[in-house]
């Protein structure tokens, strides 16, 4: 007999479940509280442009992945050769989206080198309790040192008070910190190459590795022809249906009931507030984790790990030919407002009016602070911040900006998250038929592989 699969969630978690399971013939059903599916992904629609929620672009570095992603756009997208750059101590480096710690001095790069090597060699498993301890395990403590202090503006926390499951959202994986020509020499021995990064641009292929046959896909990253992320949600949508999975929108669930034969779960419907039931033989939990412990009445309140970063978002829109010609900058730097600005105009076709274009500027920050009581006043700051960028040109007048607020624009995890984590894990085995996505992956491609694995489990 068909196995009945609920799904819980239509972000990307739940798109990619449901529409996997489904191809493999499994009754689907995908629930969303939200008008509609897509989670973060979903951009805003205001007047005749589409807003996505801050800097998202499909990076075409994992084939299994691209090919899904083209999959459920039905081939609806446009290749982009992404232009980027990273601001440290108020310089700009082009071709990397990582910090170039070289910025910060030689003799603070020649004592990260001397210190990665002592990592290397030493191999001591020094205990790991908070991200701290797995920025200094992986690269050293001075390198760890200038990390905290730089990524202080993305976080809005110390790794000190973080937890180690978050490396992945915030850091990257290779530490840019040496000139290509040294770092490239360094680069062939192996363990080095595991953390030494170099320019990825000049020359993409470095960036690949053999990931991707570049011959024939010879760009970094896509995107949705139309209509931005949104148009991947509603192309998404499509497709879902089309393969049978029946999605409810504005739908809340607000308990699961657990028996041997599956889940019984309990619905709320957002529009006329009525409560209706559905029953599954498993359900898959594609939202935060911490609100199916609660749901599950699980003792411990796992929100309270949760390290909210707030978004105050801006929105220019302009004459495209008036924008700068990144696909996106990410600035480091304490004292500037911006923590990232975008040009999702640049990426694809009809998120804007004919010959029109915007940039999104993201400033992060917390509740309660200047920037977040004083949001409108900042803009004039913003504005000439894009100028200082080169984003936009000193004699280009501002437009009045739309600007959007959310408190939580990402979620962190606090110090003591994993511990905290591991034992709700232990008490879910109590609740086979419900499954959820263990690695909590914040990446598209850490998603997907997250989603794999649920999927393998299922099927063996
Ligand atoms: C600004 C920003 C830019 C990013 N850019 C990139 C990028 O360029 N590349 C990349 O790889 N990753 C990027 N990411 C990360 C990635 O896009 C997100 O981590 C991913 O889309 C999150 O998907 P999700 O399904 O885990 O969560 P969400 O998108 O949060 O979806 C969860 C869904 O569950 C629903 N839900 C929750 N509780 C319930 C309930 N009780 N009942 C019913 N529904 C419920 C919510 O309505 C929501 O739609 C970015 C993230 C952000 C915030």
């Amino acid at each position: 007999m068909t196995r009945h699969i609920s799904i819980i969630g239509g972000g990307f978690h739940g798109i990619c479940c449901a529409y996997l399971l489904a191809k493999k013939g499994y009754k689907v059903s995908l629930i969303d509280t939200g008008k509609t599916i897509g989670g973060v992904m979903a951009s805003l629609e205001h007047g005749d442009y589409i807003y996505d929620l801050g800097c998202h672009l499909f990076d075409n570095s994992y084939k299994k992945l691209s090919d899904l992603l083209k999959e459920l756009l039905s081939d609806k997208f446009v290749p982009h050769k992404t232009v980027y750059a990273s601001i440290v101590n108020g310089i700009k480096s082009e071709n990397t989206e990582a910090p170039n710690l070289t910025n910060l001095g030689p003799a603070r790069s020649a004592t990260i080198l001397y210190e990665l090597i002592e990592r290397i060699l030493s191999k001591a498993d020094a205990p790991i309790t908070s991200l701290a301890d797995l920025v200094e395990a992986n690269f050293g403590s001075s390198a760890a040192k200038a990390l905290n202090e730089i990524y202080h503006k993305k976080t809005r926390g110390s790794f000190d008070a973080l937890s180690s499951t978050i490396f992945n959202t915030i850091l990257p994986s290779r530490l840019y910190f040496l000139e290509d020509d040294m770092a490239r020499f360094l680069k062939k021995h192996p363990e080095l190459d595991e953390k030494i990064a170099v320019e990825s641009m000049k020359s993409p292929l470095d960036f690949y590795g053999d990931r991707v046959d570049l011959s024939k896909n010879d760009y970094r990253q896509f995107y949705p022809a139309a209509r931005g992320m949104r148009g991947f949600c509603e192309q998404a949508e499509k497709k879902l249906e089309e393969f049978g999975v029946k999605i409810y929108k504005s739908t809340f669930c607000q308990e699961i009931k657990h028996s041997d034969k599956g889940c019984h779960l309990s619905l709320r419907d957002k529009g006329n507030q009525k409560t209706w039931q559905l029953d599954s033989d498993m359900t898959f939990w594609a939202g935060d984790v911490s609100k199916l412990a609660q749901i599950l009445d699980y003792s411990d309140d796992l929100t309270a790990y949760n390290h909210p970063v707030a978004f105050a978002v801006f929105y220019f829109n302009l004459p495209e030919d008036q924008i700068g010609k990144h696909s996106y900058i990410h600035n480091f730097d304490k004292d500037d407002l911006i923590s990232r600005a975008s040009a999702p105009s640049k990426y694809g076709a009809a998120v804007a009016p004919d010959g029109m274009g915007y940039i999104c500027a993201e400033l992060t920050t917390h509740v309660g602070s200047d920037v977040w009581e004083n949001t409108e006043q900042k803009t004039a700051a913003v504005w000439q911040e894009l100028i200082d960028m080169e984003y936009v040109k000193s004699t280009t007048k501002m437009p009045e900006p739309f600007i959007l607020k959310t408190p939580a624009g990402y979620m962190l995890k606090k110090k003591g998250y994993k511990k905290a984590l591991n034992k709700f894990k232990l008490f879910a085995k109590e609740y086979p038929n419900i499954t959820f996505p263990e690695n909590g992956a914040f990446s598209r491609a850490g998603i997907f592989s997250d989603v794999e694995n649920i999927i393998n489990a299922l099927e063996n």
